[in-house]
């Protein structure tokens, strides 16, 4: 059952109701999956919401075996009764993504219980809150950068060396499109995806030579639990119509449109993708706010 905005299963009537999006084709179904993961055994985290839900869905659906984790456990048993539903194999955790005993205890879990990893999805995150500079803490700073940057360099350092020793392995990461530019996020959330972005860069290099991939995933506006104040907002104010209007297909995104990326980039499909980090985000970040041209 859809306990979020960001818990769709219908692509297309969840825009529906808020942007002119009716008969597009929408990506990340997982009643469309097919067997792309057939084998594997993936850690995916932030599984009780949003986008990592969605990924946990559209990873079992295609055949891998997850682990899904989440700071709350009645959210992501939810997500693994789900998955169990479609038919699909999960175990659901409890961790704290920004604690190292927690990540060290989830890669072991993942071994000993599914036998193995091949994929760590590293994508809880945390917002920060929209907090004006002056008004900003040294704490604040470190809880954001301590879960969405340290916990992300935790996946790396520990599925990482565990991959690395078996000669094979995807790590993902979720950054932002406010890694790349200003204006997406608050000051902490906007460095701590700047440096994610940076971090599958060295990643990706730390694992030079072991066939370890480390890439990331930029999101545009994405309904989910994290946006789901901007929507209630906009929806408040009849202004929902306006949501995602500034990217070239003038729409926001749905979870499962990040789950799709995160399935490529997790799966073999993707053997030759290393270091990157992708912008999936309507084309929020290929163009400039200027006026626009006259087709
Ligand atoms: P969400 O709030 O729906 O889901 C995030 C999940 O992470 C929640 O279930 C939460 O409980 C969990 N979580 C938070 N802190 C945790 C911790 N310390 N340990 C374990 N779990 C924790 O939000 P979402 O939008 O699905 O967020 C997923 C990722 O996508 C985040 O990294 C976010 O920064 C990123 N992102 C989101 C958007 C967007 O528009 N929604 C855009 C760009 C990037």
């Amino acid at each position: 059952m859809a306990t979020n905005p960001g818990d769709h299963t219908s692509a297309a009537s969840a825009n529906r109701s808020a942007n002119p999006s009716d008969g597009i084709a929408i990506g990340g179904d997982p009643a469309r999956a097919g067997k792309r993961l057939a084998g594997k055994r993936a850690i995916v985290t932030g599984a009780g919401s949003g986008i990592g839900r969605a990924s946990a869905r559209l990873f079992a659906a295609e055949g891998a075996t997850v682990l899904a984790v989440d700071k709350n456990i009645e959210s992501v048993s939810e997500t693994v009764a789900m998955i169990v539903a479609d038919g699909g194999k999960a175990i659901a955790a409890a961790a704290d993504v920004g604690n190292e005993t927690d990540v060290q205890a989830l890669v072991a879990r993942a071994v000993a219980e599914l036998g193995g990893l091949e994929v760590f999805y590293a994508n809880a995150g945390i917002s920060g809150g929209d907090v004006p500079m002056s008004e900003q803490t040294v704490a604040q700073w470190q809880e954001v950068l301590r879960v969405n940057l340290i916990g992300p360099f935790l996946a790396l350092k520990h599925a990482g060396a565990h991959m690395a020793a078996q000669g094979r392995g995807s790590i993902i990461c979720t950054a932002s499109v406010a890694g790349l530019r200003a204006n997406a996020g608050g000051n902490p959330y906007s460095a701590s995806k700047a440096g994610v972005v940076s971090l599958v860069q060295t990643g990706a290099n730390t694992y030079w030579g072991t066939g370890v991939r480390v890439n990331a995933i930029c999101p545009g506006l994405i309904e989910t639990g994290m946006t789901r104040p901007i929507f209630d907002r906009a929806r408040a104010a009849g202004s929902q119509d306006k949501l995602g209007q500034i990217n070239p297909l003038q729409r926001f995104g749905l979870p499962q449109e990040i789950a799709a990326m995160a399935l490529f980039l997790a799966s073999d499909d993707a053997s030759y993708v290393n270091g990157q980090a992708i912008a999936v985000d309507g084309g929020l970040t290929s163009s400039l706010p200027f006026k626009r041209r006259a087709r």
